[in-house]
């Protein structure tokens, strides 16, 4: 039976949204945190851009020391052979890739404006594909940007020549969140009949529909055959209205009214890590957590009224579809009113000891500064740094990290201006 697999598109598609970003460590920590919950693959981030090579090739190292365990890493650039050249001279390792190119008739006029024509759509993006697996790419997804508003017909054709070259996939973007339930269900169910890939559902929320959308679609692809990969991002955080939330796509799939007997996700899903990666979403984001956010919203097991309390302390599941236990949370927070020694850009290295022998004290893992000052100081420079792009605070897995991973560390935080 095809299964549902999860690809987290917040390191890509949640950082370009306007107003806001992430840092490189922050990005390292989600794509850590997206490991520990078991999601397939997180697409991290963009090889052609300059600023983030260090990154992506300091994250493939922690893939490589089995630091990320099964997380896929996945690139993201556009389907033309300059891309692919670039994204393998700046970022050698790197073996997952999804290209990505319009198809819509709105896109290729309004965008190409006369230089590209639907053929010619097709012939860059099978270019592009064949030299990615050239380079050596283990898996290469190939996306159709706007392709709810795509000609079916021409879809399939694009989707046929992307699997005859050798495509892992076709990604089904949704772009301007455009679909609904139904009409992205015809839609993924002829395209697995047809295209005979696994098919990606990439939705964006601008009628309120991407969660709706993301698995009506991923219902599509598998009565059509094939497995179906959701794109999520973490708090649904992406362009304009944002995209599907990783932990309300979870909560769909796994809980609403029998989709679950034939529909499954793949893997171990930790929905029980769900709290702790939205909470430090949230910070790393700076956009708070809505008060009715699905599973993680401060409000979603909160009960004021009368009829309501009294039915959900007689029994929970009278005013409760699911437990808050499940996702993480009822540990009480221990939150310091008092004295507070932060990280910053400008910490000098007393309140830095304080800090490190003050959370190996709260922590299983031994976290400690080396004795040597010489090398207590690299690793203070390295939290200065992190600093500089973070803007605020490191939380005590950041300090952890670097702790415990200087050298990949000071790998992450480099960037090479044009010289
Ligand atoms: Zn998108």
């Amino acid at each position: 039976m095809p299964k549902i697999y999860l690809i987290d598109v917040t390191n890509r598609d949640g950082v370009q949204t306007a107003r806001l970003g992430l840092s490189k460590l922050e990005k390292t920590m989600i794509n850590l945190y997206l490991d520990e919950m078991g999601i397939f693959q997180s697409e991290f981030g963009f090889p052609t851009t300059r600023h983030e090579q260090y990154y992506l090739q300091a994250n493939l190292e922690l893939a490589r020391l089995g630091i990320l365990k099964h997380i896929v890493l996945g690139g993201w650039i556009r389907a033309i052979v300059e891309d692919v050249e670039l994204a393998f001279k700046q970022v050698p390792a790197i073996k997952h890739l999804n290209l990505s190119i319009s198809t819509s008739s709105q896109m290729i006029d309004g965008k190409f404006k006369g230089r590209k024509t639907k053929e010619d759509v097709i012939s860059e993006m099978t270019e592009a594909l064949d030299a990615a697996l050239a380079h050596g790419a283990e898996s290469v997804g190939i996306n159709a940007e706007d392709a709810s508003r795509t000609d079916l017909d021409y879809l399939v054709k694009y989707g046929r020549a992307a699997k005859a070259h050798g495509a892992a996939r076709l990604r089904y973007c949704d772009t301007l969140g455009y679909d609904n339930p139904f009409s992205i269900y015809e839609t993924a169910r002829t395209l697995a009949q047809k295209v005979e890939l696994p098919i990606e559902l990439h939705c964006h929320g601008d009628l309120g529909m991407a969660v709706g959308n993301s698995i009506a679609g991923a219902k599509g692809a598998i009565d059509g055959g094939q497995d179906a990969y959701i794109n999520t991002t973490l708090n649904g955080i992406g362009e304009r209205a944002g995209n599907a939330d990783l932990v309300s796509v979870i909560l769909a799939v796994t809980k609403s009214k029998d989709f679950n007997e034939k529909y499954q996700l793949a893997g171990d899903i930790k929905l029980s890590q769900a709290w702790r990666l939205a909470q430090y979403a949230a910070y790393a984001f700076g956009v708070d957590i809505p008060l009715n956010q699905p599973g993680v919203g401060k409000n979603c097991f909160a009960h004021a009224s009368g009829i309501h309390a009294d039915g959900v302390l007689k029994d929970p599941q009278n005013y409760e579809l699911y437990g808050f236990e499940e996702l993480g949370r009822g540990e009480p927070l221990i939150v310091d009113t008092g004295r507070e020694i932060c990280a910053g850009q400008y910490s000098g290295i007393s309140g830095f000891r304080y800090m490190v022998d003050k959370m190996s004290k709260n922590t299983p893992e031994t976290i400690s500064l080396p004795e040597s000052k010489e090398k207590a100081n690299e690793i203070l420079e390295l939290v200065r740094y992190a600093n500089v792009e973070a803007h605020k605070p490191l939380v005590e897995d950041e300090l952890k990290f670097i702790c415990r991973f200087p050298e990949i560390s000071r790998q992450l935080l480099t960037m090479t201006p044009l010289e």
